[in-house]
């Protein structure tokens, strides 16, 4: 079959997807990116089979020439609606090192050229709600946990870094599914900076010595905005959760064994009780099946209802990436 559509708008759900750039070590430049096209279009060429090309369509696709401002304004309405309310939630989805936590965090935080979408995200939030000052008072707070082997544990708290966190088995109206994480709150941009700080230490404080935890964790950042409407005295709550998924990458049975073979199956299995749910909402179904996996369960206020998705599909651009390109593209194909 030569055409696969990913699909547009189906509901609340979008899809876009990005391709990283080439990496100023990286010798052999050979893609397998064929054609992007105005409209999210995007060809990809199978290497090893000439003239095999498959087409994928996604709602945008951004270029290796995007930068993070322009990836940034195409997620902004959706952002901006948190503070009308609504659950939102945003996820990377990709290899290791198809750009995930480029395009959520970004590669520093010294410029603010480099900044991700969750810096991005709440410097909007703050600059909207000053500007809404005179009418609605606006209070936000986060919390950020880390979701790793089935286990939640709190990034923001170094006295629980050890401590698993439980989870509310429904979704809550406020969003707040992971109750004893603790909660920040926050004022201006530069006390995100030093939360998000305190979080990517306690990341690494717990990393194994063998590979990068970062790479086969989940982190979730949630960001709650409460807004009291100075003239109606209402109150109106949204959420956002902004996920920098694991690695999707399939793990050799035969080389894996123990720890790795085991956070291999917990990210499978997590990955693909995203995609379960995602795809039970794109197709309306009545049963979702949020109790399979704990991100599923943390995420679930922000999926499904009125909530509204996106998901960041990262691609490699490089022909030795091919499988995992298909594999990932695949993904993206079933759940919008
Ligand atoms: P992941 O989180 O998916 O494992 P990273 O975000 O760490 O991947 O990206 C892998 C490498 O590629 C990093 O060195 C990162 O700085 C670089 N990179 C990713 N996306 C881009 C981009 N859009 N422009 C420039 N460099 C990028
Ligand atoms: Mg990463």
């Amino acid at each position: 079959k030569l055409y696969n559509e990913v699909q547009d708008l189906k509901g609340n759900i979008r899809v876009y997807c990005r391709i990283r750039p080439f990496l100023p070590g990286q010798s052999r430049k050979q893609t397998t990116i064929e054609y992007i096209g105005e409209n999210g279009e995007l060809v990809i060429a199978n290497p090893s089979k000439q003239g095999s090309r498959r087409l994928f369509k996604f709602n945008k696709v951004f270029s290796p020439a995007a930068t993070q401002e322009e990836v940034f304004l195409d997620t902004q309405p959706l952002i901006r609606s948190v503070l009308d309310g609504y659950n939102v939630c945003i996820f990377a989805y990709g290899q290791t090192g198809s750009g995930k936590t480029y395009t959520m965090s970004g590669p520093s935080l010294s410029s603010t050229m480099d900044w991700g979408v969750n810096y991005r995200a709440l410097n909007d939030l703050f600059q909207i709600s000053e500007a809404r000052r005179s009418s609605i008072s606006y209070e936000v707070g986060v919390q950020m946990v880390e979701i790793y082997n089935e286990q939640v544990r709190d990034l923001l708290s170094s006295a629980s870094t050890q401590k698993r966190l439980g989870i509310w088995n429904t979704a809550q109206p406020n969003g707040l599914a992971v109750p004893d994480a603790s909660m920040h709150p926050v004022k201006s941009t530069s006390d995100v900076l030093q939360l998000m700080n305190i979080g990517l230490t306690n990341r690494a404080v717990g990393a194994t010595a063998l590979n990068e935890r970062s790479s086969r964790s989940h982190s979730v950042l949630t960001v709650h905005v409460r807004g009291m409407d100075l003239k109606t005295d209402t109150v109106l709550r949204g959420c956002l959760h902004l996920v920098d998924l694991a690695g999707s990458e399939r793990v050799d049975r035969s080389e894996a064994t123990g720890d790795r073979l085991r956070e291999a199956q917990h990210i499978n299995k997590s990955l693909s009780a995203l995609g379960d749910v995602i795809f039970a909402l794109a197709q309306k179904n009545a049963h979702v099946p949020y109790r399979n996996s704990k991100l599923t369960q943390v995420l679930q206020s922000s999926l499904g209802g009125q909530a509204k998705t996106l998901m960041l599909v990262q691609l490699n651009p490089d022909v030795e990436s091919y499988g995992e390109t298909i594999s990932t593209l695949k993904f993206a194909e079933r759940v919008s």
